[in-house]
């Protein structure tokens, strides 16, 4: 499949959850086993070479690809988690959201400082949610850190913000 024919999969819902805001809905690629193998394909084709040894999925939609990809590189995964979930010592990054504030959790031995990481997100909006993951990875110094969404939504300009040394790699731009 073409990442024409891959973006025709997803369903795009409008006014959802809020008024205003059109929603990429990716389960309707998902559905589809043509499109999930040929997206399982393109992730490991843009990470076979890079060593990583952790893919680090956020809650939720970044645990379908995360694991998928995990599991053909040969790596670990781990999650990053909404506050109360994590059973064991966690670490946490609160960050910004339109409306008030939001927490997300790790557990502090997720990860060690040998690891080569991969952040995986479905969907980089502000990039807001992505730059709390990306601290709250580095508070366990892990020997390098990239940054994996499947859509872009070039716009909104989600980008801007990131460290600079940061490698960010998307497989769809809307
Ligand atoms: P942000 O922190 O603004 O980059 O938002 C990213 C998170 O919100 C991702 O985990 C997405 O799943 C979700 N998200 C934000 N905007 C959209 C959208 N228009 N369609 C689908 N998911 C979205």
């Amino acid at each position: 499949m073409t990442k024409e024919e891959l973006i025709k999969e997803i369903r795009t819902v409008k006014d959802f959850p809020l008024e205003g805001i059109l929603f990429y809905d990716i389960t309707t690629l998902f559905k589809s086993a043509e499109a999930l193998e040929c997206l399982g394909d393109i992730l490991y084709e843009m990470y076979k070479d890079k060593g990583i040894t952790k893919v680090v999925g956020i809650e939720s939609r970044g645990f379908i690809m995360g694991p998928i990809l995990a599991t053909r590189l040969g790596a670990g995964f781990v999650t990053i988690r909404k506050p109360g979930k994590l059973p064991a010592e966690t670490i946490e990054e609160s960050y910004k959201k339109e409306y008030g504030t939001d927490i997300i959790q790790m557990h502090k031995d997720a990860l060690t400082e040998d690891d080569v990481v991969l952040v995986h997100d479905d969907l980089l909006a502000t990039g807001g949610t992505m730059k709390a993951a990306i601290k709250l990875v580095n508070q366990l110094k892990p020997k390098q850190t990239m940054v994996n969404f499947i859509i872009e939504l070039k716009k909104l300009e989600g980008r801007k913000g990131f460290p600079k040394d940061l490698e960010i790699d998307t497989v769809l731009s809307l």
